[in-house]
């Protein structure tokens, strides 16, 4: 036995060498399928499903439309995506920056939301929204609050930050408005001036346009221009129904058309929706208070014409 070892000693046994090259192998392999891996997911274009990501979220990490991203892999918005899943990523994809963690401050006495916005250098209606606040909120010394980092409402909202604010800053009492009421001009053209004139001169209002909101369509004022009367500014009630009963308690935000001729513009109606939207949150109220000087007086009038649609305007707003 003895002389056996000595024989073989320094010859390497095959079994051995046998052992080791399945070993390098398994290595070798276990690298390329790593390097696959890692290929598959640092490529760009591709996205590899992660547990607990959803379309919406992935679309938003890489700056994309959910339904652009949707119909690029196949996919309807609630079809379900699993982890491992690859996904295609439309073109002009990018990673977003992660957010950085949120700043707060630490409310002090005396402070309030305007001298806070002011000293961190951000807009006082952001830094509200930001903290689910309005403008008149309260603040208390001590309550902490969130420091947004851009422009928060902006995102949200396509509306004008003047026109914005407008709404934000006016006194509306809680429960001051029943209605919205959606009205043409039944002129091809116009501006609030000329509205202005004709509503004080001719119709002997004093308080002039008798509307809260005009929108332009591109004659005479901009298309999709959102104007801001001083009956909204005051919180003043309506002159644009015949009942003094429903003036008082309705918003009237008039269209610049002739809508029995020709449908509102495409702009028209994307600031309509976006300016009610802003206008029921901050009036508290649902989606059925809006509704058409016709619907709100029946068969007195055609206004706002045949080619306006309140279902649509009503499908765009409980689709938000
Ligand atoms: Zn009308």
């Amino acid at each position: 036995m003895i002389g056996t070892v000595r024989a073989s000693k320094g010859a390497k046994p095959p079994g051995g060498r046998r052992r080791r090259q399945v070993g390098l192998r398994l290595l070798m392999w276990s690298l390329s399928l790593w390097s696959a891996l890692w290929g598959w997911a640092g490529q760009p274009g591709v996205y590899v499903v992660q547990k607990g990501d959803t379309l919406t979220a992935i679309a938003r990490e890489h700056g994309v439309s959910v339904s652009a991203l949707a119909k690029l892999n196949d996919l309807e918005l609630d079809d379900i995506i699993r982890p491992g899943q690859k996904l295609k990523l439309p073109e002009g994809a990018g990673k977003a920056e992660r957010p950085a963690p949120a700043k707060t401050v630490t409310v002090r006495k005396n402070d309030n939301l305007t001298l806070i916005a002011r000293e961190h250098g951000v807009d006082v209606l952001d830094l509200a929204r930001a903290n689910g606040l309005t403008l008149d909120s309260i603040i208390h010394p001590g309550q902490r609050l969130v420091i947004p980092e851009g422009p928060v409402a902006a995102e949200r909202s396509p509306l004008p930050a003047t026109v914005r604010r407008a709404i934000e800053q006016a006194p509306v009492r809680k429960g001051r408005w029943r209605y919205i009421i959606i009205h043409h001009s039944a002129t091809t053209a116009g501006t609030p001036r000329a509205m202005d004139a004709y509503h004080r001169r001719v119709r002997h209002m004093e308080n002039g346009l008798a509307y809260h909101f005009v929108i332009g369509n591109g004659h005479g004022m901009k298309d999709g221009e959102i104007y801001v009367g001083q009956r909204w500014n005051c919180q003043l009630p309506g002159g644009h129904l015949s009942s003094a009963r429903l003036n008082e308690v309705s918003v009237g935000i008039c269209l610049v058309g002739d809508f029995n001729r020709s449908k509102p513009t495409r702009r028209q109606l994307e600031s309509l929706e976006a300016l009610l939207q802003a206008l029921l949150e901050r009036c508290g109220l649902q989606p059925d208070a809006v509704t058409t000087h016709k619907r709100i007086v029946p068969g007195h009038t055609e206004c706002p014409g045949r080619l306006f649609s309140l279902k649509s305007v009503l499908r765009g707003l409980e689709s938000d």
